[in-house]
């Protein structure tokens, strides 16, 4: 299954460092430490910023070429991930941290607007 890959999406995260630098938005670091395992870290503006995989996440969307087989073993891994999303986002919230996530397809159909979604939150906060 060529399609099912880990959530660390190396194409996509390369595809974000390269939005990023195109924008000159600086100030990000990626090891965090984290829960959850945030892709982009602002530490100064507590900003955490997740690219989400279509399939791992359960977008609903054309990217996420959901398998035909054993599939309810990854419609109830998806469920899992989904919870586990929540209580990430939840977390980090009660904890001060400001939440950007973002799905995979739309860096590719709207990185503007992506990156728009982003400085606003990065330029809401006080450094
Ligand atoms: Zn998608």
């Amino acid at each position: 299954m060529a399609r099912v890959r880990s959530s660390g999406n190396r194409t996509t995260e390369l595809r974000m460092i390269q939005l990023l630098k195109e924008h000159g938005v600086t100030g990000w670091r990626r090891a965090s430490g984290l829960i959850g395992k945030p892709d982009f870290v602002w530490r100064e503006q507590r900003v955490v910023l997740f690219v989400d995989g279509c399939f791992w996440h359960g977008h609903d969307c054309d990217r996420n070429l959901r398998p035909a087989k054993n599939k309810k073993f990854w419609e109830s891994k998806i469920k899992i991930n989904h919870h586990r999303d929540r209580f990430v986002v939840n977390t980090l919230r009660s904890h001060g941290w400001h939440v950007v996530r973002l799905w995979e397809c739309m860096l590719v159909k709207q990185p503007a607007r992506c990156i728009a979604s982003l400085m606003r939150v990065l330029t809401a906060t006080p450094r």
